[in-house]
């Protein structure tokens, strides 16, 4: 987004691909969400954290004094997570003796509907202690919504509890046809003075608004159709994501794993496994096949489909990813299919239309 940059899941050496692409702002940074507290979602946690907050510096001295104080007083950078998120950020940097140059703070999503409060034994002395957000109906709506955005969130299937995240954005108010409707104002000029109102161009405002104004002749003016906002799911490891397909459903783009494929011709395990003994494998191991990704693409109806977590068994060639994209561009409704890598950009845009930037 313009201002923040966020992050979704942080393995193992983060920052330094982070750093190494040119357009990404560590800086700007500022909210992390896990998926799930596997090691290859979280590795990179600890060392992102201690190396920079927000632009303001990552570790400080202890003799540090004044940067301990400015953390202090800073908007706390925010993480949000599964349960143990909290714990294992807390004595991470407590038992490496780890002092930030920016406050922060922890939200579980708990999947019980009464959590029980945060420890606040023991604090960092960088951390604000945060919330235990219950879920409700098994879902956590709007756990973060600011005039933008909300984020959603709902329990996904893998070997471990696991999460996935759909981001959407507010409403976008559409434009007011101003050369239809200035001429109707102006008619209706005189009449609105006598009513109070001293400027007749003021009512463009109120309409922007979303108001319904009706004029003195009696002219129904009524305000311009908001446009959906973009949405995007970006789901944790799974074997099974149904329970978020509700509120996933109508994403312009998923992010969905794609851990193991069948591909005999690259991977000798693959050779002796029929199609369905391969996916039955797969699940049996907590992931999915890009047939899987894209199928559960087709079930929420999500025009772009984007794959990540490809086993380290495939090479990260062309000829290889090539093949796993178009195992699942056999599987998914219109829409365009990525293989993630390492510096790629998606574009959302305006008109939901998901490109890669070069
Ligand atoms: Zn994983
Ligand atoms: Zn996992």
């Amino acid at each position: 987004m313009d201002k923040d940059m966020w992050l979704f899941d942080c393995g193992e050496a983060t920052q330094h691909q982070i750093q190494k692409f040119n357009g990404v702002p560590l800086g700007k940074l500022n909210k992390i969400f896990i998926t799930h507290m596997h090691a290859d979602h979280m590795f990179g946690l600890i060392p992102l954290m201690a190396t920079s907050f927000n632009g303001m510096g990552g570790q400080v001295d202890e003799e540090d004094e004044n940067r301990v104080q400015e953390a202090q007083q800073s908007k706390p950078f925010e993480l949000y997570g599964p349960p143990g998120l909290r714990e294992y950020v807390r004595k991470s940097l407590l038992l490496t003796f780890t002092l930030l140059g920016a406050r922060y703070v922890v939200h579980e999503l708990h999947p019980d509907t009464n959590p029980p409060p945060p420890s606040t034994t023991d604090c960092h002395p960088c951390e604000v202690v945060g919330k235990n957000i219950p879920s409700v109906d098994g879902i956590w709506t709007s756990f973060y919504a600011d005039s933008n955005i909300r984020v959603d969130a709902a329990p996904i299937l893998h070997s471990v509890f696991s999460l996935g995240f759909v981001v959407t954005e507010a409403p976008i108010p559409g434009t007011i046809d101003k050369q239809a409707i200035e001429p109707v104002l102006l008619r209706n000029k005189d009449a609105l003075k006598a009513a109070g109102i001293k400027n007749h161009l003021s009512l463009l405002g109120k309409l922007q608004k979303g108001e319904i104004i009706t004029l003195p002749d009696g002219t129904v003016l009524h305000p311009p159709a908001t446009r959906q906002g973009r949405k995007i799911a970006i789901l944790g490891d799974t074997h099974d994501a149904s329970p978020i397909a509700t509120i996933a459903r109508g994403s312009n783009l998923l992010i969905h794993e794609a851990t193991n494929a069948h591909l005999p011709e690259f991977d000798s395990a693959a050779k002796n496994m029929s199609l369905e003994e391969h996916q039955a494998w797969t699940m049996s191991r907590g992931h999915s096949t890009p047939q899987m990704a894209a199928s559960f693409a087709n079930t929420i109806d999500a025009r772009a489909l984007a794959m990540n977590h490809f086993s380290a068994r495939y090479r990260a060639d062309d000829e290889v990813m090539n093949t796993i994209k178009a195992l699942a561009q056999g599987v998914k409704n219109e829409g365009e299919v990525f293989c993630a890598k390492d510096g790629m950009t998606l574009e959302v845009m305006k008109n939901g239309v998901v490109r890669m930037k070069e």
